[in-house]
């Protein structure tokens, strides 16, 4: 590099720094304003007794599964009346997979969800076919059949299957962060933290459906955006809805089902 470069070089960094210098005196706040208090003192968060532990249901929380019955449950289907088929003993339920999925009677927009599952220690199967069920976020069929947004539950512990389809993952979309899945047997804790999509009167998207999750403590979806609902062919695509209701899946695959318990919800 000759010396003429160099110099160039040397005045065209001395001119950035004028720049950013000039800028950032532009920027500044007046002695004024800088003598405007900052601290504000409403709206006051309203006080919520936490739970003994963070698996507990804080006091504001709706209580979808305690381990007692399936009084906030229906089955998934057209007869909105008719009640949730699954199996209830020692404070769990269990995918009763002829019964089919089962639906949250309330309907919800933007939450908070705490759910524990467990995958059955003597799971068998592989890759989608094992232990295979789901928390469809928001259900938007009237049918029965699979549709909303789904995050998987799978036993991926020593299993594989498409990335996009472990558990942790926006199925068919957001590939989970991390796998932190535990053994077959032991409880599994998710929490999550839904924003549902808005749409205009047109049905276009005003704003789209974004997850926040965990999985055992460890995230797993960070402010995902999703594109859709979840297509098992074809790609995710939004039709307008307003507050629904959250699903969990029986899925047909015929490895041992799932278990459940510790359900709660805090509607944001
Ligand atoms: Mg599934």
């Amino acid at each position: 590099m000759n010396v003429s470069v160099l110099s160039c070089l040397k005045k065209m960094l001395v001119l950035l720094v004028l720049l950013f210098l000039a800028g950032g005196y532009s920027l500044a706040q007046t002695p004024a304003e800088l003598a405007k208090p900052t601290e504000v003192y409403s709206p006051v968060p309203k006080i919520v007794t936490p739970g003994q532990t963070d698996a507990e249901p804080p006091s504001d929380a709706i209580i979808l599964f305690d381990g007692k019955n399936l009084d906030m449950w229906r089955a998934a289907g057209v007869d909105t009346t008719k009640p949730a088929g699954w199996e209830v003993s020692d404070h769990v339920m269990t995918v009763n997979k002829k019964a089919g999925g089962i639906l949250t009677k309330q309907r919800f927009m933007d939450y908070q969800l705490h759910l524990e599952f467990r995958i059955p220690k003597d799971i068998e199967g592989s890759g989608q076919a094992r232990g295979n069920s789901g928390i469809f976020l928001a259900d938007i069929s009237d049918s029965g059949a699979d549709l909303g947004y789904e995050l998987q539950i799978l036993d991926n512990y020593n299993n594989t299957t498409y990335v996009n389809g472990q558990v942790g993952s926006m199925y068919k979309q957001g590939i989970p962060l991390v796998n932190p899945s535990r053994k077959p047997g032991e409880w599994q804790v998710y929490e999550v933290v839904w924003t549902a999509p808005r749409f205009k009167e047109d049905g276009s998207v005003d704003s789209p459906a974004k997850v926040t999750a965990f999985l055992n403590g460890v995230l797993v979806q960070n402010d995902y955006v999703l594109k859709g609902v979840t297509q098992y062919i074809g790609q995710p695509y939004y039709k307008k809805h307003g507050a629904s209701p959250i699903k969990l899946q029986a899925h047909g695959d015929p490895s041992k089902p799932d278990s459940f318990r510790n359900i709660w919800i805090r509607p944001l």
